[in-house]
């Protein structure tokens, strides 16, 4: 089998997984996974925090990035991609609004979050970044390099969608030339996983329990993906259900390490 069809088989896989009805919050509520998992200590230092589309790093890691901030640290992002895919076939310029809409939502719910700088976005393709890790590397080890990162914060490795899990590589990537640690948030590794899957690294994970206020401002910049959370038209539905959201805006995050 050629790699093409390797990937290709490996996509309609992920494809499937994602497509699949998913996992009810309940149950992983009824795992109490705060419990059951050590707790993450968030660092002091610079934080690099980024998403393959715009939303992910809210999704994963929103409230960490918030209690960041109330501690004082700095939180840099880095968007791989402007999301300009999320709603299929578009014509060229349909494409570029969305883009556009999709990047101006990032920065306002940024600004629901707290102060930080503007994200850096790479420009990269929506869908295609499998193809362009290299580049997601070298944009990723920019950004370490000049904000001088304590730690950079990826979508995981392991969640079984191409570009999350293209992005994640990349971090990992441009964190092992440096040195610099790199942590994955999951974002639809909650759909298509249940509680204690073997296919997620559980011994690995760790969990940081949100402050009220930081679940409020998490809540806060999520409702600004409006692109997302609206149908698609055509009766096709949101791409973020309220089955999903309901994943991240629990009490607490997770990162694997
Ligand atoms: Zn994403």
């Amino acid at each position: 089998m050629s790699s093409l069809e390797t990937m290709g088989a490996a996509r309609r896989a992920a494809a499937a997984a994602i497509d699949a009805q998913g996992t009810d919050e309940a149950e992983w509520v009824a795992a109490q996974l705060p419990d059951h998992l050590p707790h993450l200590v968030l660092p002091e230092g610079p934080v690099v925090v980024v998403a393959a589309h715009p939303d992910d790093e809210v999704l994963g890691f929103g409230g960490a990035m918030a209690a960041l901030l109330d501690a004082g640290a700095a939180v840099h992002t880095v968007c791989l991609t402007d999301g300009e895919a999320s709603h299929g076939t578009l014509s060229a310029s349909g494409r570029e609004r969305l883009a556009a809409r999709r990047r101006g939502e990032l920065a306002a719910a940024l600004g629901e979050l707290g102060e930080l700088p503007a994200p850096v976005h790479a420009g990269l393709t929506d869908t295609g970044l499998d193809e362009q890790e290299s580049w997601a590397r070298a944009v990723i080890g920019e950004v370490l390099d000049a904000v001088g990162a304590a730690v950079c914060v990826a979508p995981w490795v392991g969640d079984l969608h191409s570009d999350h899990e293209a992005a994640g590589r990349g971090a990992r990537a441009a964190g092992r030339d440096r040195s610099t640690p790199v942590w994955f948030y999951p974002v639809w590794m909650w759909h298509w996983a249940r509680p204690y899957d073997p296919r997620v690294p559980w011994e690995r994970a760790s969990v940081l329990p949100l402050t009220e206020a930081a679940s409020d401002r998490k809540k806060a910049a999520l409702a600004r993906f409006t692109s997302q959370l609206e149908g698609r038209g055509s009766g096709v539905g949101p791409v973020l259900p309220a089955r999903e959201i309901a994943h991240h805006t629990r009490t607490f995050e997770t990162v694997i390490r």
